[in-house]
């Protein structure tokens, strides 16, 4: 008997009106196999250590067990600021939720399971290669510290797909809170749709914001709009932490934002290596709509996609009054990140200046954003010349650098004690990661997993697990990228 078949499961989503989704059944592949199963994550819902062979029949057969409920849900969004009615999920089935040992839903999604009514010109699959990618960014945003959709497992087949060349076909079953997308409500507000996106409203209320439903039935406006003010927050915070710590997501279109601030729909993303805020890591965006340093202001354009469609239901005042929280929000974030990357837990005039100093330091003279801000929080055990090291022009960096210390010397712990380098240095290692995931690692990945071999991802997930150790074994990956290994080009196409 599968474990599956024992989990709490769920069909919320399935219960809504047709006009959210179409039934659909995966079209079965040839010879599917297990690759790699997260076996930590599995643990949480009481799933073994090793995947069972439900899946595979699923894929290789066509047999559905009755406890799952495939579906591909509708939606629309604004891809690269256009609107396009046209979406949907073109090759992603949800399954149903399962709740974990703690009691929380998440929704069971498989990526790559075929085609459906909105695969438009696509063929419902995914390729090995962009699967990884997924897998890895997600545990590694996991382990950082960000909210993100997570990966159970990955299977691969012998099923061909035709991208640029033929590649190996792969299917990830993805686990999130929520598969709700702005682009959700974008549809229903654009079909005139407007019962339905009212339904929608209550819905997400009820299975992610439950908190804020009134005793009362009536007037829901507040309701939806303390919705919106959620989303707002919680978006504000996930870039926020994104500006922190280096990461471009490559594709913010509507339609790739959940709706619960989540990271969501690892594509052509990165994590910046040299310091660059104009780093455009999609090498289709040629316009460099999705730019690193432009992510914020993105966000609010996609926020305010979002408020269009609530007009319905909200005031459109309210929703105004509510967006302008957006940059106020993200910013406190960001400033506490930074400070906290930087060591600096008071606040002091001049600190802002010395932070914007060193950001144009760093993008002047290329430096590697991760070992940076890692090297100085190492200070207490290494000489400040592997810091200075970095920068092209190491002259440059150390009039910051003795500004830096000086400010440091003015930070006291709770009994008005200085804090000591060791103290200071043993807290930001626990915010500055040593271990990052380089577009060049996980490229050496995909190329041994193209060639059949596994352990490289493997090996990888588990240092990236655990991002602020030490973990000396394993120092090689915390290098500087070769230079092949700064100019790969990664495109839409997956
Ligand atoms: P993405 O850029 O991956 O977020 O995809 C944008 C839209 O295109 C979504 O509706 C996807 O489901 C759909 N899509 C992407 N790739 C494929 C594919 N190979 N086959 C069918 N639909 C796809
Ligand atoms: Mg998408």
């Amino acid at each position: 008997m599968s474990l599956w078949q024992q989990l709490p499961i769920s069909h919320r989503y399935a219960a809504l009106p047709q006009s959210f989704y179409t039934r659909v059944m995966p079209t079965p592949v040839d010879n599917p196999r297990w690759v790699t199963w997260n076996a930590p994550l599995a643990a949480s819902f009481g799933l073994g250590e090793t995947p069972d062979d439900i899946w595979q029949q699923i894929f290789s057969k066509g047999a559905m067990p009755d406890y799952f409920q495939p579906l591909a849900m509708k939606y629309a969004g604004h891809q690269f600021g256009a609107y396009n009615p046209a979406l949907g999920d073109g090759r992603g089935l949800l399954f149903g939720a399962i709740a974990d040992q703690q009691g929380r839903w998440f929704d069971v999604h498989l990526k790559g399971a075929g085609l459906t009514p909105y695969s438009r010109m696509g063929d419902g699959r995914a390729v090995l290669r962009s699967t990884i990618r997924e897998y890895l960014g997600s545990e590694a945003m996991a382990a950082l510290g960000n909210q993100t959709t997570w990966a159970l497992g990955m299977m691969v087949s012998d099923t061909p797909v035709y991208r640029e060349r033929v590649e190996q076909g792969a299917l990830l079953i993805r686990l999130a809170e929520t598969h709700i997308r702005f682009g959700h409500f974008e549809h229903f507000f654009y079909t005139g749709q407007h019962d339905d996106l009212r339904l929608l409203a209550d819905k997400v209320v009820e299975w992610h914001f439950p908190e804020l439903e009134s005793s009362s039935a009536s007037p829901r406006e507040p309701v939806y709009l303390a919705m919106f003010e959620q989303i707002i927050k919680r978006t504000a915070g996930m870039i926020a932490f994104w500006q922190a710590y280096g990461f471009a997501h490559g594709v913010m279109n509507t339609d790739n934002m959940s709706i619960l601030g989540q990271t969501f729909d690892y594509g052509p993303f990165a994590f910046l290596d040299d310091y660059d805020p104009h780093f455009i890591c999609n090498h289709s965006d040629y316009q460099g709509r999705y730019a690193f340093d432009m992510q914020p202001g993105i966000g609010w354009w996609n926020l305010t996609a979002l408020a269009q469609a609530l007009t319905p239901l909200v005031d459109k005042g309210e929703l105004e009054t509510a967006l302008q929280t957006y940059t106020v929000q993200l910013n406190q974030e960001y400033s506490r990140l930074i400070r906290s990357k930087l060591g600096l837990q008071q606040r002091r005039d001049g600190d802002s200046e010395l932070c914007d100093a060193l950001l144009k330091l760093m993008a002047d003279n290329r430096v590697d954003y991760t070992l940076f801000f890692r090297r100085l929080s190492c200070l207490d055990q290494q000489p400040p010349e592997l810091v200075t090291s970095l920068f092209e022009n190491q002259a440059a960096a150390q009039p910051w650098l003795r500004q830096y210390l000086a400010r440091c010397e003015q930070e006291t712990d709770s009994t008005g004690q200085v804090r000591t380098v060791a103290q200071r240095c043993q807290l930001m290692r626990q915010v500055n990661p040593k271990y990052i995931l380089r577009n060049y690692l996980a490229q050496q990945v995909i190329e041994a997993a193209e060639q059949g071999d596994f352990q490289p991802l493997e090996q990888l997930i588990t240092v990236l697990r655990a991002p602020y150790d030490e973990q000396p074994q394993h120092q090689h990956y915390a290098e500087l990228p070769p230079a092949w290994g700064k100019c790969l080009e990664i495109s839409c196409s997956s």
